[in-house]
């Protein structure tokens, strides 16, 4: 109950943080001074956010300071872009609407091509700004709508949500493009240019897949563009599956019940990299 009533106080909807505070015992109210406060005022400070200085609202003051440790937390704090925890939450929200509506969506996996030697060439801080600088590339190819995340080192990932036709492909074409087009000039007026090896999959529609197996079948074609040359786009075939609006409406009586119709299977090695690596299976 305790635990409920302080979930509730971090809410963005002032009506329900209202009904949450009026609903708190007299011992619930806080001294802000006797908070310590400093190493989140520090985490803040560091990635750019201030704080309200001069507080007279406590109340405020601590909603503002649980707001933007929450964003923090989804952020990666070197390109700005969202991180592996917010990526996966999306990753999940998306399969739930493909397998719902049969609505089309695309996974691309990026890495940067021979990162390391630039690090070990120019110096890390020089990697850094690389990563920067590729990050913002990317988000300049896609719609506000698309979500971009670095998973980690010099990986991306972009999913493009309600994706039709080869939209997905035109994307990726232009992020290779863009990238290959930058011109990153260091301070010592060395001029530095990087290329990105990308590899794309469709969630499967009207399927219910896992994060695992789509994360797996993009990875498969990145591991392909990156074996085949690098510099390069290397696509899934979309399987076409055709279903009949009675088989639709099959398909959806589990779901609303919370249970899966059809789900992907694990993809053997031998059918990576066709559109006969989905397998499906009805429940
Ligand atoms: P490939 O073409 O096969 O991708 O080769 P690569 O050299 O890019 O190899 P890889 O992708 O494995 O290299 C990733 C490197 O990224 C290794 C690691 O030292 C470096 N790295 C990871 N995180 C960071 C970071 O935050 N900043 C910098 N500057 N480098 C990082
Ligand atoms: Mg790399």
């Amino acid at each position: 109950m305790q635990n409920r009533l302080l979930y509730r106080l971090s809410l963005k909807n002032t009506q329900t943080r209202v009904t949450a505070l009026s609903l708190l015992p007299a011992s619930y109210l806080v001294d802000l001074r006797k908070l310590r406060l400093d190493d989140a005022r520090a985490l803040l400070e560091h990635s750019g956010q201030s704080l309200p200085t001069e507080q007279t609202d406590a109340t405020q003051f601590l909603q503002t300071v649980i707001d933007k440790l929450s964003e923090l937390s989804l952020k990666d704090p070197l390109t700005g872009l969202s991180n592996r925890r917010y990526f996966q939450g999306i990753l999940s929200r998306e399969i739930e609407i493909v397998a719902r509506s049969g609505e089309s969506s695309f996974l691309l996996m990026l890495d940067i091509d021979y990162f390391k030697s630039i690090n070990d060439q120019y110096g890390h801080p020089t990697g850094d700004i690389v990563l920067q600088t590729v990050a913002k590339t990317l988000s300049g190819c896609v719609r506000p709508m698309d979500t971009v995340a670095r998973l980690g080192g010099d990986e991306f990932v972009i999913i493009l949500s309600n994706c039709q036709g080869y939209y997905g492909q035109q994307v990726a074409e232009r992020i290779l493009e863009a990238v290959s087009a930058l011109k990153i000039e260091l301070i010592s007026g060395v001029t530095l240019q990087v290329t990105v090896s990308i590899g794309g999959a469709f969630a499967p529609r009207w399927v219910r897949s896992t994060p695992e197996l789509w994360i797996n079948r993009t990875d498969i074609m990145l591991y392909r563009a990156k074996s085949e040359g690098r510099n390069r786009v290397c696509i899934e075939a979309q399987p076409v599956l055709a279903v009949s609006a009675e088989e639709k409406s099959l398909l959806f009586s589990p779901l609303s019940m919370g249970d899966p119709a059809w789900i992907e299977s694990i993809t053997t090695d031998d059918s990576a990299g066709s559109s006969d690596g989905i397998a499906t299976e009805i429940n």
